[in-house]
């Protein structure tokens, strides 16, 4: 028996484990198995490392919550046996995935870190290597015995961030993520410098692993815009089933003060529709009530997303949603953090 960390990597899919068939320079998965062939560097990591992979890798924009469960189970069923997971997925709906699996984890105490890569693992300039590299390094880290890290993460381009407080800003550079309202968890440099102070604390007390496989997928995201038409809204919110939506609204969370508007939206929450306020801006938050255009949100029964990213609003719907709660329940659990996800 050897006392190396042991790390399970899930492949799902997405750019990071595909080669270029250098005939039709068409990309194409390979198999993951040989991903010590591909990376022989990962032979001098301290780690013992196992890997699984999704039947069929998938690109991550055909991702959906039943895939969510699949990669929570998997981890599920390997808790015990593994001191950490690095997830590969395609870094399109990283975001997206990786929020939604912190909140489907409760009482996490190991890592699980997600990544991916802008170029494919069989590229020269690929930055796959590093990522992966780097992120199982993260999975091993322990500190007498106890891991680092005990939270969902995502890990691209030397940054560890917190999962539920990424977005994906850029198609093209290798800084494909951002974390605008919560500093990076991690720094790798020359070394690898973790940034304790923002890490989720470590809890002391043991409670087992509970995995939420019950996602309601009900919700839709409203975008608001100048010039949006009574129709629009009015089509969206009358959607059958709908039981959340995510407003993206202006700014601090300012909307329009337009009677129509307001009724729609105050119809909907009496009916029992969720709505939640987040801004469109990349950084800062809502204050409900800080403006007139945000009062009257407040006043109708709109939840404040505060500083969650859309990505989070999301999982975070998805996730309460399934929960059987009261409406004072809901808004008390929506505008308290769960996992990290909104600063208080
Ligand atoms: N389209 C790919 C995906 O998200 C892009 C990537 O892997 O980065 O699956």
């Amino acid at each position: 028996m050897t006392n190396k960390p042991r790390i399970l990597i899930v492949y799902t899919g997405g750019t990071i484990g595909m080669v270029k068939d250098y005939k039709t320079k068409a990309l194409k998965a390979f198999d993951f198995s040989q991903i010590i062939q591909k990376i022989p560097e990962i032979a001098q990591l301290n780690c013992v490392l196992e890997s699984i992979s999704f039947e069929e890798p998938i690109d991550s924009s055909n991702m959906n919550t039943a895939f969510y469960v699949n990669i929570a189970e998997i981890i599920e069923q390997n808790y015990n046996s593994f001191d950490g997971f690095v997830v590969l997925t395609g870094s399109d709906t990283m975001s997206y995935i990786s929020s939604a699996l912190s909140f489907m984890f409760e009482n996490l105490c190991k890592p699980v870190i997600f990544t991916g890569s802008q170029l494919p693992i069989g590229d020269l300039r690929t930055d796959a290597k590093e990522n992966i590299i780097t992120s199982i390094e993260i999975a091993c880290a322990q500190k007498k015995g106890v891991p680092v890290v005990q939270e969902v993460c995502l890990y691209f381009e030397y940054k560890l961030y917190r999962a539920n407080r990424t977005t994906k800003i850029n198609a093209d550079q290798f800084e494909a993520f951002t974390s605008m309202n919560y500093p990076p968890l991690a720094e790798s440099g020359v070394k690898l410098d973790f940034n304790t102070h923002y890490l989720k604390k470590y809890s002391k007390t043991k409670s087992n692993l509970i995995v939420r496989k019950n996602l309601v997928t009900d919700v839709v995201v409203l975008k608001l815009f100048p010039g949006i038409t009574e129709n629009t809204i009015k089509n969206m919110l009358a959607i059958p089933n709908l039981k959340g939506v995510v407003l993206e609204s202006y700014g601090s969370g300012n909307a329009p003060t337009a009677s129509w508007f307001l009724n729609l939206l105050e119809k909907a929450i009496k009916s029992g529709i969720k709505i939640v306020n987040v801004t469109q801006c990349a950084g800062g938050s809502v204050q409900q009530g800080h403006y007139e255009t945000s009062f009257n949100l407040k006043k109708i029964g709109v939840i404040s997303g505060n500083d969650i990213t859309t990505e989070t609003a999301i999982a975070k719907l998805m996730y309460l949603l399934a929960e059987d709660l009261t409406e004072k329940e809901f808004r008390k659990y929506y505008e308290t953090p769960l996992r990290g996800e909104i600063t208080t």
